[in-house]
């Protein structure tokens, strides 16, 4: 491992923007009616969440976790639909639901670009078992995201151009989750599978709240006060600090359970304290404090409940 003068979370943190936040200039007609359609889309959910919510209460079938026995999806599309909630959002209501310890085999780690495409795709087949299980508790839908692995110094998204190394390791994009080899910085973290694997985690656990509509939930919020006020950048910090108790609470699953070492999992666990806001100067992901709270709530305890950022005091998510 080498020090670089530049601080780590300058440019190791996960996606700074998971959505798109302007519609892209220039967008064709086509766009702008596909846009107009999946709002109508999302309106219809919206409603039809409230209308069913409204009739009674949802039976919710929360995935145990301590329960090694029952199979999930193994990653196949599921039909459901999201429900547009925050802090009462159903699955951060049960104090005893949290992921199977499910057995997940990964590659050995080696530090190429290959190597870690077949790492991450393991990874997410790994991810995909866990929380599809756990989504479809609660009847919501999943599919699970589309992997890509750019190499060029920057890519291409819906959510628009991303540079890699500047702000940006990883990225979550409308069910599209981008991992740039260039963005791992193996020069500075080298062989660190378990530090790659949060990271990844939580670039996923963006896709477990697009599946579950907590995503849907947080922006219609954050357009409605503005993306840069305090209030936006509240807004924001919740849903990555949810994002790092939900990839806490995979790697707390895991470990132990086939490839995830307790070494892994200890080099993760001390990993979080040097991405958060403190190093990078930004205020959208909390306090490096914060950044690594939440992650080990997640790990320890492994409950959804615990991940609740949307009913946690403001100075808990500072
Ligand atoms: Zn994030």
């Amino acid at each position: 491992m080498t020090n670089t003068p530049r601080s780590a979370s300058d440019t190791s943190r996960s996606g700074r923007r998971h959505r798109r936040s302007k519609s892209r200039s220039g967008a064709a007609a086509t766009l702008t009616f596909t846009v107009l359609a999946l709002i109508l889309v999302g309106v219809l959910v919206l409603v039809t969440a409230k209308q069913s919510h409204d009739t009674g209460p949802t039976s919710s079938a929360p995935a145990s976790g301590r329960n090694d026995g029952s199979t999930g999806s193994g990653g196949g599309t599921v039909p459901g639909q999201k429900v547009l909630k925050l802090a009462d959002h159903p699955i951060l209501q049960d104090p005893d639901a949290g992921l199977q310890n499910i057995v997940c085999v990964l590659p050995d780690w080696h530090s190429d670009q290959a190597s870690a495409q077949a790492f991450f795709t393991a990874a997410e087949h790994c991810l995909d078992q866990a929380w599809g299980t756990f989504l479809q508790g609660y009847r919501l839908p999943f599919n699970p995201p589309t992997l890509h692995f750019p190499t060029g110094s920057s890519f291409q998204t819906a959510c628009g151009t991303i540079a890699v190394g500047v702000a940006t390791a990883a990225y979550y994009c409308d069910n599209n989750l981008y991992v740039p080899y260039r963005g791992l910085q193996i020069e500075q973290y080298g062989d660190n599978p378990g530090v790659y694997l949060a990271l990844f985690a939580h670039e996923y656990g963006h896709h477990v709240q697009e599946m579950a509509g907590l995503m849907d939930a947080v922006w219609q919020r954050i357009y409605q006060v503005g993306e840069n006020t305090p209030a936006g950048l509240d807004l924001s910090r919740r849903k990555e600090l949810q994002a790092q108790c939900f990839s806490g609470m995979f790697l707390g699953a895991v470990v132990d359970h086939g490839s995830v070492t307790r070494d892994m999992y200890a080099k993760a666990w001390r990993d979080q304290d040097t991405r958060g806001d403190n190093t990078s100067g930004s205020h959208d992901h909390g306090t490096n404090a914060h950044y690594a709270a939440w992650w080990r709530k997640g790990a320890q305890f492994n409950r959804a409940v615990q991940c609740n950022t949307f009913s946690a005091s403001a100075s808990d998510v500072s």
